[in-house]
């Protein structure tokens, strides 16, 4: 509410004759939006309600991993929406058993926790990590331009001024380090470090990988100090990158995971995985959400898995982004006045743009040639499409891409 003069929030609320309408929007402006809005999905492809029609090569950031309207997740919706919504976590639910146990048979978890987002899950991940390190393993490492969500915790964990600014004291005992850099962090392990938390491919902080054996050295520093190794594979996870769990690349298995994002295909569910050693401390009453792991969002999750986890929907994964890296490529040696390099794994790649180069623009002018792409820190524009998109959808894409370019050029006089 705004006043001629002004006025505290209490005086505001206290005049109580409201005459001023509010100039603040219904919906809290926390978020830059873009001026489109969406009627209906289908597999890549968005419909606006005003008729134009968006090739996603976003997703959702990284969410949408089956596309919009995947038969199986709404078949999966549709049949647990008419049995059973929800419970409460007071009563055994089979539906999370069925999932919980598939995460368990296909990866390093002995056991899981189901969130409803990525934050709940780094969440949870900081107090394993907290409750497990106790007094004598204070700190914590995190990295440079890390992103693990919006609490106060997960705030604290990436540390960026962007995320913390204007919150108060922070969450104490967390430290970043310079991401991949391994002497760092071989100077920075202890005897006293709970936890290390790190992404093995940083999605907002602009899709930068680890170095090659890095997280083999991490796993091998966290047991020679007995520390836990904490993935957060919320957007690099669930087959974008080609296997089902990025880790999986280098042999190496850590002892909590977060997952979000992809796991739901859209329907909000996140998941902490755990070694049962690691667990250990999280015993009846130490932790809980009402919704996380509730009948609907486990019934897709469960669908999304059995769509996912298997060998041949990888090896697919695999084959289209060898295509889409290629394309990517040839688009670079054609634009190199304007992109530096093509990085990523799998279908998470990113597009480095050159300095004086802005992602938010490039992000804009793709929307005006019918594309969805996601700008990311470091220069880079996301490039995050479905996992099921088809090739022509791929080059449909690419070439989208290429007319934004060139349209950025010609605003910019670049050409
Ligand atoms: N961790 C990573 C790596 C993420 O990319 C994100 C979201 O972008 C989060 C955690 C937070 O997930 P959510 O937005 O579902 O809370």
């Amino acid at each position: 509410m705004t006043g001629q003069t002004a006025q505290s929030p209490a005086e505001s609320l206290a005049d109580g004759g409201i005459s001023m309408p509010p100039s603040i929007p219904a919906v809290m402006p926390t978020y830059n939006r873009a001026d489109v809005a969406f009627a209906r999905g289908e597999g890549a492809w968005l419909d606006a309600v005003d008729g134009r029609r968006f090739l996603d090569f976003g997703a959702g950031i990284a969410v949408n991993l089956l596309g919009h309207a995947h038969p199986r997740l709404v078949a999966a919706l549709k049949a647990q929406g008419e049995r059973l919504w929800h419970v409460s976590n007071l009563y055994t639910i089979p539906e999370q058993e069925r999932l919980a146990e598939a995460l368990v048979d296909a990866t390093f978890a002995d056991t899981v926790f189901f969130t409803n987002s990525g934050t709940e899950a780094a969440e949870l991940g900081i107090k394993i990590a907290r409750k497990f390190g106790g007094a004598d393993r204070p700190r914590c490492i995190a990295f440079e331009g890390a992103f693990h969500g919006r609490s106060t915790g997960a705030i604290a964990a990436a540390g960026a001024q962007k995320l913390t600014e204007g919150y108060g004291t922070l969450m104490p005992g967390f430290e970043q380090l310079p991401f991949g850099d391994m002497a760092a962090f071989e100077a920075a392990m202890g005897d006293d470090v709970a936890g290390v938390f790190v992404e093995p491919i940083q999605g907002e902080g602009g899709i930068r990988t680890l170095p090659e054996g890095a997280l083999r050295d991490m796993r091998a520093l966290c047991d020679r100090h007995g520390a836990l190794l904490v993935l957060d594979e919320v957007q690099c996870g669930m087959g974008r990158t080609g296997t089902l769990f990025q880790h999986e690349r280098e042999g190496i298995t850590p002892d909590v995971m977060l997952v979000a994002k992809g796991i739901g295909g859209g329907f909000p569910l996140g998941a902490v995985l755990a070694t049962e050693a690691a667990a250990a401390p999280m015993t009846a009453g130490t932790h809980g959400s009402t919704y996380g792991g509730n009948p609907l969002a486990c019934a897709v999750g469960l669908a999304v898995m059995e769509t996912v986890a298997t060998e041949p929907f990888l090896a697919e994964v695999r084959a289209k982004a060898g295509f889409l890296q290629q394309r990517l490529g040839a688009l670079a040696a054609a634009h190199a006045d304007a992109i530096e390099e093509v990085r990523g794994v799998g279908l998470m790649l990113g597009l480095r743009l050159r300095e004086g180069w802005e992602p938010g623009a490039l992000a804009n002018a793709a929307r005006e040639a019918g594309l969805l792409v996601v700008p990311a820190a470091d220069r880079t524009l996301r490039i995050l499409p479905a996992l099921t998109i088809a090739e022509e959808e791929l080059s449909e894409g690419v070439s989208r891409l290429d007319t934004a370019l060139h349209a950025l050029k010609a605003q910019t006089g670049a050409a």
